[in-house]
């Protein structure tokens, strides 16, 4: 049996999303700038796509740029508040749990000291507290934050509704960003939308195409280009627009957002029964999660005794593919910097597995899942013993 269990990582592109996109490739194949009325029909086709995917976040075609992806969005954001690129001297504050697409760019465009970095607590949540205390110090001074709505290792929702108030109390003139990529399309964003000015999305995270994502903002002419060139998408981002992949990403949205209290519903019974199983069948489990805070679609649970890496490849000889953590840190050979910041001991740490699925997913698929899990961890940890 194949069993893909890391949606997390990148999700398979759904079947009605891949015929609009090869419908369009064949038929509406135009570049969208071009002056014939062939590209316009396609610049028009694709302002609509837009103005669907807005449904679920604000505003005008012009308030969404699309990207090559979340990291593009995260990264255009961050260098369009960085000194070099605004002229303006840069507070900045982000949280030690976020994505590396937010840190490394904050490493390479800003100033590390102008740069603070929010605590999470034990739950994995950043803490109001810090938050709180770092204001006090630097209310009227700061001038961007950025935050991600959903963890990508725990899938735990950020307490983000009350962050904006206190922000927005004591630092006025700070510009808010939120990397979206876990949350759009697992969860209403639409609220949180209100009170912010930017929000980066990834289509390939929510059964949509690969190289494609966008970044909202409420003020365009808050957004400097990263990509210099034709001008496209409103000035914003240079480069021809990948219109079919804009159609596959509108289907993928109205998909989810259609369906999405059902999924969430679905999603919620399997991971139930995901715990209820391992935990009848393996001892000294531990799971990572904040239970009505949490897309339930990321499961993330340690084995005492047990190297992830170890885990994933023994999974793996079953045709069972999970993570040990995020993919962009699976390859070196460390604990995650999430985990890190959690404070979760090493010995737990050292044993974490990310399981990612979705809705989809049946009990004959839960059952081989959990028989190769308990076959696996028990003779991980008999070698271990010797
Ligand atoms: N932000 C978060 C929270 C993510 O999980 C990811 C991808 O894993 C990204 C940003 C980067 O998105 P993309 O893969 O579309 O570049």
């Amino acid at each position: 049996m194949k069993l893909y269990l890391d949606h997390a990582a990148t999700s398979p592109i759904l079947d009605e999303s891949l015929r609009v996109m090869v419908d369009a490739y064949r038929e509406a194949y135009a570049n969208p700038s071009s002056a014939h009325s062939f590209g316009s029909d396609v610049e028009r086709r694709g302002k609509q796509a837009k103005k669907n995917i807005l449904k679920h976040l604000a505003g005008k075609p012009k308030n969404l740029i699309m990207t090559s992806g979340g990291t593009e969005a995260n990264n255009q954001m961050i260098y369009s508040q960085s000194v070099k690129s605004s002229g303006k001297a840069a507070c900045f504050l982000t949280s030690s749990i976020e994505h590396k697409s937010v840190l490394q760019p904050l490493e390479h465009w800003t100033p590390k000291e102008s740069v603070h970095l929010l605590k999470v607590g034990r739950t994995g949540q950043i803490s109001l507290e810090h938050l709180d205390e770092i204001l006090e110090k630097e209310g009227k001074r700061l001038t961007f934050v950025s935050l991600m709505h959903v963890n990508n290792e725990t899938g735990i929702i950020q307490p983000l509704q009350k962050a904006v108030e206190i922000i927005r109390h004591k630092s006025p003139e700070a510009f808010i960003h939120v990397d979206g990529v876990q949350a759009f399309g697992k969860i209403e964003v639409q609220d949180l939308i209100r009170s912010i000015d930017a929000y980066s999305i990834s289509a390939h995270k929510l059964r949509g195409p690969r190289g494609l994502g966008a970044l909202w903002i409420k003020n365009p002419d808050k957004l400097n280009p990263l990509l210099h060139g034709g001008d496209q998408e409103y000035g914003k981002r240079s480069g021809t627009q990948n219109s079919p992949a804009l159609l596959g990403f509108e289907k993928s949205v109205i998909k989810a957002y259609e369906n999405l209290h059902e999924n969430h519903q679905k999603r919620l019974a399997i991971r139930e029964t995901i715990i209820e199983e391992i935990k009848s069948s393996i001892r000294d489990t531990m799971v990572i999660e904040v239970k009505d805070q949490q897309v339930p679609g990321i499961l993330l649970i340690a084995f005492e005794g047990v190297k992830s890496e170890v885990l994933l490849h023994s999974l793996e000889t079953e045709g069972i593919y999970v993570s040990s953590g995020s993919a962009c840190a699976a390859r070196k050979d460390e604990i995650s910097h999430v985990l890190k910041a959690m404070e979760i001991p090493l010995e737990w740490a050292e044993g974490v597995l990310r399981i990612s699925f979705d809705e989809t997913m049946t009990t004959e698929q839960i059952l081989y899942l959990v028989e190769k899990l308990t076959e696996h961890v028990q003779k991980i940890r008999k070698w271990v013993k010797r």
